[in-house]
């Protein structure tokens, strides 16, 4: 299996290099140059199974020659057994044909350990067989930073730098990343918002000649690793619910668009994916887009729903490499555009396609709130902001085709966001007993300007030589 670059200038990598490059020294996205198809009784066969052996047979096409059966087999089992489901992924049934995917009951509560976890054993095991140490960097708007350290705390071989927004991240997101106390790992709150940080992160990559000299490797979703490891709930949850001889739809909560992504590839590996809802808060951008056929930053305005507060959505590139053809001069045009004019028209085509697989809608903040306190009344769930935008934007969907299933990402525990789901419901939401004492744990952050010269020096002298 072969890779290459959503921008068509880059080397063409193999998985193992595709996972420890991240960013493609074209600035463009590593994506599969074919998607693996399973057939219909292959995915029926997966009926039953537990989620690690669904995971080992939807990842393994993609992964080559890099990993052993043996060695994929390890990290997904031992990237899943700290789980606290032992479906890892359940549903839960809101409605007559609407069901929750509940993604929050990794190390984290978050959605991110679904792939972090297993990203965390690959990289290990890759690093090993090198003889190799890198420097990973992340930018994070919240649930990212915080699955990383713990997928990578207290690795030999790793030093972990994670950038979030200053004062724009939950009390709870903060303390995950600020509180543990391995020497590896350092939380960076960055003046700015956090399309400052990813492109921050972006002119890193960008900077060959720090990215070479501290070996810098990336683990947010612009690394395909991370995709790949979230197709898998697409076909648990499907199957569940009657694939492939029934078609599902999905609602996924979306920001830096690796999540749903990740639904279209299940959709092209064969399964039988009816839509695709991208549901997004008020910083609608993507919603705006897939109605008018133009991306246009309008800035970013914080909300409840903070992991979604973005502009810059990284993997709608890959939707768009598809929706053009695999045209990588095209998508060069598109990014360069978008960096100098802070805009680009999506071409009627490509629109075309897009809608083929895509609806959106956006929910407000004081709906949002309406959401969680409604779920909570009609169905006893308590569910997170990310979780609410998801499930008023899916009843729409369900509206307008009730005959299929409907299946909405609950992307985050709602004890991440205490505050919300208290001010909507009068409840707060405890957090699970093994994090209990985070609120007395001492903190640890180093607070830096949004300015690139400033976060390498710091990188420079902070990592391990
Ligand atoms: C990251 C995140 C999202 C957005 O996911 P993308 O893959 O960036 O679209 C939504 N909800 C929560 C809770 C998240 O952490």
């Amino acid at each position: 299996m072969r890779y290459i670059s959503t921008r068509g200038q880059a080397p063409v990598l193999s998985f193992g290099e595709a996972m420890l490059t991240g960013l493609a020294r074209d600035g463009g996205l590593y994506v599969p140059e074919t998607v693996p198809v399973m057939t219909a009784d292959e995915i029926a066969a997966l009926a039953g199974l537990s989620y690690e052996e669904v995971a080992f047979r939807v990842m393994r096409p993609f992964t080559g020659d890099t990993f052993t059966e043996a060695e994929l087999k390890g990290a997904i089992a031992r990237a899943y057994a700290g789980f606290g489901h032992a479906a890892r992924a359940p549903l839960k049934q809101l409605a007559p044909n609407h069901f929750l995917l509940e993604l929050f009951h990794g190390p984290t509560l978050a959605f991110k350990d679904f792939a972090m976890q297993v990203i965390g054993q690959l990289f290990q095991i890759e690093l090993a067989k090198q003889g190799r140490r890198i420097t990973i960097v992340g930018a994070t708007s919240g649930d990212t930073g915080s699955a990383a350290i713990e997928a990578f705390r207290g690795l030999d071989n790793v030093d972990v730098f994670i950038l979030f927004p200053h004062g724009r991240v939950s009390e709870v997101q903060r303390r995950q990343m600020t509180t543990p106390i391995e020497g590896n790992v350092h939380a960076l709150a960055v003046d700015g918002d956090f399309d400052d940080c990813q492109g921050k992160l972006k002119d890193m990559f960008n900077d060959f000649a720090f990215r070479d000299e501290v070996g810098l490797a990336g683990v947010n979703s612009i690394n395909f690793a991370r995709v790949l490891a979230q197709i898998v709930y697409f076909f648990t949850s499907a199957v569940a619910l009657g694939a492939p001889h029934r078609k599902v739809s999905f609602t996924v909560p979306t920001g830096n668009f690796g999540d749903i992504f990740a639904g279209f590839l299940a959709k092209e590996m064969g399964l039988p994916v009816e839509r695709l809802v991208i549901a997004t808060n008020q910083n609608d951008i993507l919603d705006r887009c897939l109605k008018a056929g133009d991306y246009t930053k309008h800035g970013v305005t914080p909300s409840i729903s903070p992991s979604m507060d973005i502009e810059v959505s990284s993997n709608f590139e890959r939707a768009l490499f598809w929706a053009y053809g695999k045209d990588g001069a095209a998508i060069a045009e598109l990014m360069d555009e978008l960096k100098t004019r802070g805009t680009f028209t999506v071409s009627a085509n490509a629109m075309a396609h897009l809608r083929d697989t895509y609806d959106s809608g956006s929910v407000g903040e004081a709906r949002t709130l309406e959401v969680i306190g409604e779920t909570l009344k009609e169905t006893g769930e308590l569910v997170c902001p990310h979780s609410a935008v998801g499930v008023g934007v899916a009843a729409g969907a369900i509206e307008r085709d009730p005959g299929t299933p409907m299946v909405t990402l609950a992307t985050a525990h709602p004890a991440k966001f205490p505050d919300a789901v208290e001010e909507a419901t009068g409840l707060r939401p405890a957090l699970p007993p093994r994090m209990a004492d985070l609120f007395e744990r001492p903190e640890r952050v180093t607070r830096v300007a949004n300015d690139l010269a400033a976060l390498e020096a710091l990188i420079r002298k902070e990592r391990r030589a």
